[in-house]
């Protein structure tokens, strides 16, 4: 039996100036979702999502471990455990970071994009994908190629959207404006954003932020990594807990947890308390008081934090002593925008 989703208790907000609507909390299969965790947590997991109204997940080529996996992990679940729910869903996949040896399996370039593209149709067990994205910004490709490769997936069939992920403020404008001349409609851009991580917000280089641009252009805001990677939760106030990101050194590494930012996190605790929410809860509510915002996309590595995180939606105000508060304690980055490299090409 499928699971019944839960259109009453999620809220929906309107992606950009599109016709559609994205729940204000989705799921990645980034991290959790590979061979290394039990299909059993994975199952509950994306089961537990759907009843809990979340109709987005998104996924990439290279996600797993290995790369791949979590891709064809979820073409199993959607297959079992999700039986006709495949138009009740927006799923989301994305290329751009390396995914295979040699010049073709990294980049922006055309033969990558849509070769990539295929293979991950093959693994989902799909003929199509809701939004396809080129998943970083590729100085050495024209932008030209790399848009015109999203235009190509979306005029055959193979994607409903294109998306572009961790582009600047200066490139997204240029991919605007390449995309307008090409005829294609870009949908959505999804970049990095949490309290301490707010290079969205930054104005220095063209004048405008990667924000100014989304709610100018109307093209829509789904935001990663909210709880930057867990650091936004109340996980770390005690030391490193066995099994946490933090704990595997890997996208999210120990020496990123400074004595200054534990204190931070602590002082940003307190605040989330203040409000009857967890951090984690707060950290979601702040990325969404933006109203440019549609999405924050969580990762989880458990149906607990999953409940947790989505019942941010039932606090989403602020109050100004609340966000004097956040920005005090907050950062523009503690150093954890791993993504930045990509961002300033
Ligand atoms: P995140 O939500 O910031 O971090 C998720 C991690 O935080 C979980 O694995 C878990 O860590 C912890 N967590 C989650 N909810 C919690 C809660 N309520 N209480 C306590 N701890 C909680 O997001 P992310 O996993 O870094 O990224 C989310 C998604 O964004 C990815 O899956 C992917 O779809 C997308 N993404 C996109 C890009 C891109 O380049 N476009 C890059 C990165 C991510 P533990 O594992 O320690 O339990």
């Amino acid at each position: 039996m499928a699971p019944q989703p839960g259109y009453e208790t999620m809220t929906f907000r309107r992606c950009g100036r599109s016709g559609l609507d994205l729940p204000a909390v989705a799921l990645g299969l980034w991290q959790n979702f590979g061979e290394t965790t039990p299909a059993s947590t994975q199952r509950e997991i994306v089961t537990r999502a759907v009843e809990l109204g979340i109709t987005h997940i998104d996924l990439a080529n290279n996600y797993g471990p290995p790369p791949g996996a979590a891709e064809k992990s979820f073409g199993r679940m959607l297959a079992e455990d999700l039986p006709g729910l495949r138009d009740e869903l927006v799923i989301s996949t994305k290329a751009g970071y390396t995914m295979w040896p040699g010049p073709y399996g990294d980049g922006g370039s055309r033969k990558y994009l849509l070769a990539s593209l295929d293979q991950s149709l093959e693994r989902l067990g799909l003929p199509y994908v809701d939004i396809f994205y080129s998943h970083r910004f590729d100085p050495t490709t024209p932008l030209r190629e790399t848009l015109g490769a999203l235009k190509t997936a979306v005029d055959s069939g193979r994607a409903l959207y294109a998306g572009i992920s961790s582009y600047s403020a200066r490139r997204t404008r240029e991919a605007l404006a390449v995309a307008e001349s090409i005829g294609l409609d870009l949908l959505v851009h999804q970049p990095s954003y949490s309290i301490v991580n707010r290079w969205i917000e930054d104005r220095s280089d063209t004048g405008e932020s990667v924000l100014d641009v989304l709610g100018e252009s109307g093209l829509g805001a789904v935001v990663f990594s909210p709880l930057a990677q867990g650091l936004l939760t109340d996980k770390y106030l005690g030391g490193i807990p066995e099994g946490s990101r933090a704990a595997q050194d890997g996208s999210f590494k120990r020496d990123m947890l400074t004595p200054d930012l534990v204190e931070r996190v602590r002082g940003l605790n307190e605040v989330a308390s203040g409000r009857g929410q967890s951090l984690a809860q707060m950290a979601i509510a702040w990325v969404l008081r933006d109203p440019r915002v549609s999405t924050a996309l969580v990762g989880a590595s458990s149906v607990r934090q999953l409940e947790d995180s989505v019942a941010a939606l039932e606090n989403l105000e602020f109050s100004a002593e609340e966000l004097e508060a956040i920005d005090r304690l907050g950062m523009d980055d503690a150093g954890v925008n791993i993504w930045a490299p990509r961002s300033s090409d």
